[in-house]
């Protein structure tokens, strides 16, 4: 059954699959497979007959070559991937979420019927303007929309009905898959590259229609835990060693002007991020990010000298730092072969849109598959202000997002004749 992907977008949101922090099962929460099922029934129903899901809850497909034998492409063409998560992020509740379909949208603020507190404003979306007349989809303002990535699930299965239905798209072998817990960190964490058999990959992840993201931040985790004493505050003179202390001490020395409130495009910055705390221990959590990797030692070196600070005013605490990696600027991994980059950005001129390439000040499952060897650009899906009520998306920009992929998937084919 023909279906747009506005039809599958609405299906696929009204299915609550947030994700959870520090959860001990894999995938995090068990109601992502409500969606990840649906995608592998949906798939078999398209007709992809070696569509399955992992132990790990990985939907994998593929839409087999429809490449004539006697064409010169044949057999020249990588399998490409297509990647999308289906997880919702922790920070705001996807469970219930009402859609509101809004046809020719007339300009100006939109206030969400559920919540009068929740607006889209003209002001802090200047993408809206693009979209008067036309049609945008928002929540009804008491949950996120889920546009991340749902949107680009819904763009996935349209490219993938789309390959299956008409034969005048030629096309290698696309290889497809539907992750969890991208919202959690935990994307890529059981992603078998040896399965998925993709040469190359794109995300399915992005934002404002026409941006194409080759680089993302790289990304570590502080952790400074701060050890103090406790005893009841009655008997406590002289005695009692409070964490809370010499953590906001560290906090307020954290710069002003390196922090994601005060930056934007290409600079770094340090960002308090969670904190626990207790008279007996605190841990203070801190992202740190820079598109330069080596940046990210400078941000590690100002914290040491902020404890270095902090340490002899609280002399009985004992303050202590861990660095975790977490994700490395795909651009520092692209490689060799501009191919997934060129014809991406030809695939979107085609599509009659002007692209650019944005960085993303953040990280997609792309940088970390990357990172191990696929290189793994990102597409925009037309989703904006994720993890929040007023996320909303652009029809326009979707659809836009399907015809950038096929054409994608038929300019490898064209360039390897
Ligand atoms: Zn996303």
């Amino acid at each position: 059954m023909k279906q747009t992907a506005l039809e599958r977008f609405l299906r696929y949101v009204r299915i609550d699959t947030q994700s959870k922090d520090d959860a001990d099962t894999y995938p995090s929460t068990e109601k992502q497979y409500d969606l990840l099922n649906l995608l592998l029934l949906e798939l078999r129903e398209l007709g992809i007959r070696d569509a399955h899901i992992t132990d790990h809850g990985y939907v994998l497909a593929t839409v087999p070559s429809n490449i004539p034998p006697d064409d010169p492409a044949s057999g020249k063409v990588p399998p490409i991937g297509l990647i999308a998560h289906v997880d919702t992020s922790p920070s705001c509740s996807g469970a219930g979420v009402n859609p509101q379909v809004i046809e020719s949208y007339r300009g100006g603020d939109i206030v969400l019927p559920g919540n009068p507190e929740a607006v889209i404003r003209v002001s802090e979306n200047a993408q809206l303007l693009d979209n008067v007349g036309k049609t945008i989809v928002t929540s009804d303002g008491t949950t996120l929309l889920g546009a991340d990535d749902k949107a680009g699930v819904a763009i996935i299965m349209t490219v993938v009905q789309m390959l299956q239905g008409d034969p005048s798209l030629p096309h290698g072998d696309v290889k497809i898959a539907f992750t969890p817990d991208e919202e959690v960190g935990g994307g890529t964490k059981h992603f078998d590259l040896g399965e998925f058999g993709a040469k190359f990959a794109y995300t399915v992840d992005g934002d404002t229609m026409g941006e194409l993201n080759k680089e993302t931040f790289s990304a570590n985790l502080a952790v400074i835990t701060v050890h103090g004493r406790n005893i009841h505050p009655g008997t406590a003179k002289g005695i009692m060693v409070n964490s809370i202390r010499a953590v906001a001490d560290i906090i307020a020395r954290m710069p002003r002007d390196i922090a994601p409130e005060t930056t934007a495009d290409y600079e770094p910055y340090l960002h308090p991020h969670a904190l626990q705390g207790e008279e007996a221990k605190s841990t203070l959590k801190i992202l740190l990010r820079d598109f330069h990797t080596p940046g990210l030692d400078a941000l590690k070196a100002r914290l040491e000298q902020i404890i270095a600070e902090v340490q002899p005013l609280h002399p009985k605490a004992r303050i202590e730092m861990n660095i975790i990696e977490q994700y490395r600027n795909m651009k520092d991994h692209m490689g060799e072969d501009s191919r997934v980059l060129d014809y991406l950005w030809e695939a979107a001129q085609r599509a009659g849109l002007e692209p650019r390439w944005v960085p993303i000040r953040g990280g997609t499952d792309g940088s970390r598959l990357t990172e191990l060897g696929l290189p793994t650009p990102n597409i925009f899906t037309g989703g904006k202000n994720f993890h929040g009520p007023t996320e909303w998306l652009s029809v326009e920009a979707m659809n836009k997002s399907v015809q950038t992929v096929l054409e994608l998937t038929r300019i490898w084919v064209e360039k390897s004749r």
